[in-house]
């Protein structure tokens, strides 16, 4: 089974989708993560001295952060911080699109276009690109140049977003996703906290997530936002419920 999860910034893969992560690495599910950008527009440097060496710095805390999570594969893209609305939508879809068609997910996992609890503008962008990739990756009349012996369409079967049920003081409004999938992940508290951790840059925000973590951070809330079985929403506690594995 192959799960893909679609960020933006370095660190989100920990915060959004760490503790997911590591308990379907933990059940034999390969996965993968595409970070947009390599988060150079970061409020907390870490001593770079500029974009470029924040970039470096903050692909390798990525890294660091995917091992612990037992990733198969993390990607960091060029994309820049800070300015995901600003680009080619038709570009960032096309090279989501394939990824998908390459990894073949059966599952995929991605912000809520609200933009997560912290409604930053990129987590948005993620979204609607990750939730075009997902629909254009199964139909052969969408990017068709990437397609040929070895390249086919392919139709991942669930998209999920990421969904909470608090928000944040002091931020824009937020209008959330209802969850319509609880996982526990409370084995993998710790994981996630030291995943978070290995984003050495981000420091400074640290206190603040650890703590979150130990009060409520026992499950991941997602929400059902597209899947191939038609009909209702059943309440769900496993994203791989219903999969097919040779589809
Ligand atoms: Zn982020």
């Amino acid at each position: 089974m192959r799960l893909m999860v679609i960020t933006a910034h370095p660190d989100d893969e920990a915060g959004g989708f760490g503790g997911s992560l590591r308990l379907y690495g933990d059940r034999g599910v390969e996965s993968c993560v595409i970070c947009l950008t390599p988060g150079q527009a970061a409020t907390h440097r870490g001593g770079a001295r500029n974009d470029q060496e924040l970039a470096a710095i903050r692909r390798k805390e990525f890294a660091a952060a995917c091992e612990i999570l037992n990733v198969s594969r993390g990607i960091v893209l060029d994309y820049p911080d800070g300015q995901l609305h600003r680009q080619d939508i038709y570009h960032v879809v096309c090279d989501l699109t394939l990824q998908v068609r390459e990894f073949q997910p059966q599952v995929m996992l991605t912000f809520g276009p609200e933009g997560g609890v912290t409604g930053h503008t990129d987590h948005s962008m993620a979204s609607i690109f990750a939730t075009l990739a997902f629909h254009w990756a199964g139909r052969n009349n969408r990017f068709p140049d990437q397609l040929n012996d070895r390249l086919v369409p392919h139709r991942a079967q669930k998209l999920y977003y990421a969904t909470a049920n608090f928000s944040l003081p002091d931020r824009q409004p937020i209008t959330l996703s209802p969850a319509t999938a609880v996982i526990d992940i409370s084995a993998y508290v710790e994981t996630k906290i030291a995943a978070f951790k290995a984003h050495t840059s981000q420091s400074p925000l640290l206190q603040l997530f650890e703590g979150h973590m130990r009060k409520r951070g026992a499950r991941e809330l997602f929400h059902l936002a597209a899947t191939m079985k038609s009909g209702s929403v059943e309440p769900e506690t496993d994203l791989f419920a219903g999969i097919s594995e040779d589809l």
